[in-house]
């Protein structure tokens, strides 16, 4: 049964053979984390199990008291009656897929990832495995991501004309991945230094704590009142477009990085200026190259509808599902607003 390796239960996706809950939106008493965004990495829990690259971001985000184990990706550890092991996702920095042996079967769950090249994150190690449970933001047809050096290319074109009309570049992105990402894909174009919204300075910190090579950075705040910040470049994460944050810069031009840019009409919608597709999730290729890759018998997905994909897999011959049917009792779909 593939419950006994995996079973939803309304604080999270519970291992019965192991004993343990992977990324639990409650508190339990011990968690394996695939990564540190928000809504996978919820601080409460007894005990915590991470990948060692991201270990500086768990901190961060559960808290310095937390109890937690860092494992290098392969390293396999004993959970019960399973064997674990953390493996790269390509999402974020110390992101994991985490492989579950037990029951005479093997399960992957490879949490939130993206195929994608990124500078500030191991890539995606594909793990073969019996069953497969996969994410599916951006679960259509129609997300396809460009390749990052033409998005890069533009983004600096856009600075370009931003200096030439003497007005501050907003880039408004998610604090944990894509501002680094970005700010590590420039730093292979220039030297100009990045003004940073406060929510990002301490995260911006851990990466270059981490040894990963990124633009020169600033705060916002330090930076002498009235300053109209003309020709320079700002990244503030999405929840500060239209706060009272942003008076400071008139005649400001905005940017938003995010995978739901590539949506005709999204940019105009949400009153950016400039989209720019830029996601840290796979893409469609992406996503069904990664269940190939899985080799796997069974096919579970979750995060977001899904259903476009299992139909796109079930008609190439592949067994795929919603999570739910492994039974059990699902716990709230969580957000994804945040990394996207
Ligand atoms: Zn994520
Ligand atoms: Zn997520």
């Amino acid at each position: 049964m593939d419950s006994d390796l995996l079973l939803p239960r309304p604080e999270g996706l519970y291992c019965p053979a192991g004993d343990f809950y992977i990324d639990p939106l409650y508190p339990v008493h011990r968690a394996v984390v695939t990564h540190a965004h928000g809504d996978h990495a919820r601080s409460g829990s007894g005990h915590y199990d991470v990948a060692l690259a991201g270990v500086g971001l768990m901190r961060e985000r559960l808290g310095a008291g937390s109890s937690i184990d860092a494992h290098a990706y392969g390293e396999r550890f004993a959970m019960g009656d399973t064997v674990i092991s953390l493996h790269p996702s390509g999402h974020v920095l110390g992101a994991a897929q985490i492989r579950i042996e037990g029951a005479g079967k093997v399960a992957v769950v490879s949490g939130d990832y993206k195929r994608d090249p990124d500078p500030t994150c191991a890539p995606f190690e594909p793990v073969p495995c019996d069953i497969f449970v996969t994410e599916s933001t951006f679960g259509l047809p129609v997300y396809r991501w460009p390749h990052m050096s033409s998005v890069i290319d533009d983004m600096l074109a856009w600075l370009d004309e931003c200096k030439a009309q003497n007005v501050p570049a907003v880039l408004f992105c998610y604090a944990l991945g894509k501002a680094q990402r970005i700010l590590a894909e420039l730093a292979r174009h220039t030297t100009r230094t990045v003004f940073l919204h406060g929510a990002m300075l301490r995260l911006v910190d851990v990466y270059r704590e981490a040894g990963i090579r990124m633009l020169p950075t600033a705060p916002v705040s330090e930076s002498a009142r009235g300053r109209d910040f003309a020709g320079e470049l700002i990244m503030a994460p999405p929840s500060a477009a239209g706060s009272p944050w942003m008076k400071r810069f008139s005649r400001a031009s905005t940017g938003f990085a995010s995978g739901w840019m590539r949506i005709r009409g999204a940019r105009r919608r949400r009153g950016y200026d400039r989209g720019f597709v830029v996601s840290d999730h796979a893409d469609w290729p992406g996503l069904v190259q990664s269940v190939r890759d899985s080799q796997a018998k069974r096919i579970y997905v979750t995060h977001g509808d899904g259903e476009a994909l299992i139909r796109y897999l079930r008609d190439n011959g592949h067994d795929a599902r919603p999570l739910r049917e492994l039974g059990g009792a699902m716990p709230d779909e969580r957000s994804s607003e945040e990394g996207d």
